[in-house]
C-alpha cells in the first residue's frame, strides 16, 4: 500500500517518477504536494460523514412534509405539529429570502 501521492494542481495525484528533483510537476512544472496517504483517507471519512448527515437532515424534512394536509383538533396537536415545524425548520437550515 501506499504512503501518499505527490499532488499537482494542474493534473491531479502524479507518479512519483514524474516530479522533479525540485519537486515540480514533470508536465507542467508547477509545485506539487506530497499528499499523505492517511489524510487522503481523513478527507475521505469527513466527506462520508458529511454525506451521511445530509441524508439523514432531508430524510428529516420528508417526513415533517409528509405531515403536510394534517389539521389539528387541539391544542396539544397544535403545539406538536409547532415542534416539528421547529425541528423541520432545524434541519433545513435558513431559507432565501429570510
Ligand atoms: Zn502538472
Amino acid at each position: 500500500m501506499s504512503n501518499g501521492d505527490w499532488y499537482c494542481k494542474n493534473c491531479g495525484y502524479v507518479d512519483g517518477r514524474n516530479v522533479t528533483f525540485s519537486e515540480t510537476c514533470g508536465t507542467c512544472r508547477v509545485p506539487v504536494v506530497w499528499h499523505d496517504a492517511n489524510e487522503k483517507s481523513a478527507l475521505a471519512e469527513a466527506n462520508e460523514t458529511i454525506a451521511q448527515l445530509q441524508a439523514r437532515l432531508h430524510e428529516v424534512s420528508e417526513i415533517y412534509t409528509g405531515s403536510d394536509g394534517f389539521i389539528p383538533a387541539t391544542a396539544p396537536e397544535a403545539y406538536c405539529l409547532r415542534i416539528m415545524y421547529q425541528m423541520y425548520r432545524a434541519a433545513v437550515g435558513p431559507q432565501e429570502g429570510e
